[in-house]
């Protein structure tokens, strides 16, 4: 069976840290029309890993908001929350492929030793915890609780090149030791980090395709590696644009005047805000207010290629959301 007789099934992976913004409102339509146009599914998942992060009520909200958005889904909510078990069973499978190794370093001590990664400022792990013997581990645990990495192949090594090409930025290049060196895969407190979390869940849940917002497109590299070590086929990739204010600053979480809860206040209809945004990525025209079914028919991953830019989120813009 070839690549494309593969039903497509994509997903929304929402982080419950606050009222969905404008952004992932585009991820997510763009994710859903993806899957619709290739009369693909959809399964939801809510990525609640962090219980530092989790605010009660926040994800019945962005499951109601989604809904009410008309971005349905055909499996789930799963919670990650509820998932340790499948991911201690892919670290011991790491473990015992002798590929993970307890990190003592701080944040501080981070910042100091790695080198800043040129493109995009991000750290490089030198690997000061690699070569830690047993009675330096032992020691150190006692002091303070370890994170865990995996082992990325050493710069020459071929297996750490990671190449894919991206359904909106096209061909995709990483070296994984040049470009993050090893990676976490257990925080300290012991929470799972979303590298590793998401590859499980995306494999174990039978996603095909994965979109989201282009902030995102450096980890493609460490989640294809973690992939293929636990014996799985990558997903598809594509990757979205970013709502951006006019000063280049990202839209987040903090930009509350933007958010599902202010708009919905204001009256804002549903219709216009799939339209507005599905106008700025090229999906429909101008002024348009839509569901997002009716975007399906027209939907093509060339026209969000052809508008990857960062979307400003502009007098011009407002004016036709906020109208
Ligand atoms: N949970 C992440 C977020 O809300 C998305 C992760 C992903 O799509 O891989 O930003």
């Amino acid at each position: 069976m070839g690549e494309r007789d593969i039903p497509v099934r994509g997903r929304f992976a929402p982080t419950p840290s606050g009222r969905m913004h404008l952004g992932n409102v585009f991820s997510a339509l763009v994710a859903w029309l993806s899957a619709r146009a290739a009369g693909g599914s959809m399964v939801l998942r809510i990525e609640d890993l962090d219980p530092r992060a989790q605010h009660p009520g926040v994800a019945q909200t962005l499951i109601e908001d989604l809904a009410w958005l008309g971005l349905t889904w055909d499996e789930g909510p799963y919670w990650q929350s509820e998932r340790a078990d499948v991911y201690a069973e892919a670290l011991a499978r790491l473990d015992a492929a002798g590929l993970l190794y307890p990190c003592f370093c701080t944040r501080a001590d981070l910042r100091a030793a790695s080198a800043p990664h040129a493109s995009d400022g991000a750290l490089v792990y030198p690997g000061t915890c690699r070569g830690l013997c047993a009675e330096e581990v032992a020691r150190r645990s006692a002091v303070r609780p370890p994170s865990v990495r995996l082992r990325v192949p050493d710069a020459d090594d071929p297996a750490g090149t990671i190449e894919f090409v991206d359904l909106a930025y096209g061909p995709h290049r990483e070296n994984l030791a040049r470009d993050c060196g090893d990676f976490l895969v257990r925080r300290s407190d012991g929470v799972v980090a979303y590298q590793l979390a998401v590859v499980v869940d995306d494999a174990l849940m039978g996603v095909t395709q994965v979109v989201r917002g282009h902030d995102l497109l450096p980890s493609c590299a460490r989640q294809t590696y973690v992939a293929r070590l636990l014996g799985w086929e990558p997903p598809r990739y594509g990757h979205v644009p970013l709502l951006v204010a006019p000063d280049g600053r990202r839209l987040a979480k903090r930009d509350q005047d933007l958010d599902l809860g202010a708009l919905r206040e204001r009256g804002v209809s549903a219709e216009r805000i799939v339209g507005t945004l599905a106008a700025a990525a090229g999906l429909a025209d101008a002024g348009c207010e839509a569901r997002p079914e009716e975007l399906v028919t027209a939907f093509s991953w060339d026209n969000i290629a052809a508008h990857r830019d960062d979307i400003v989120v502009d007098e011009v813009f407002l004016g036709a959301l906020l109208r």
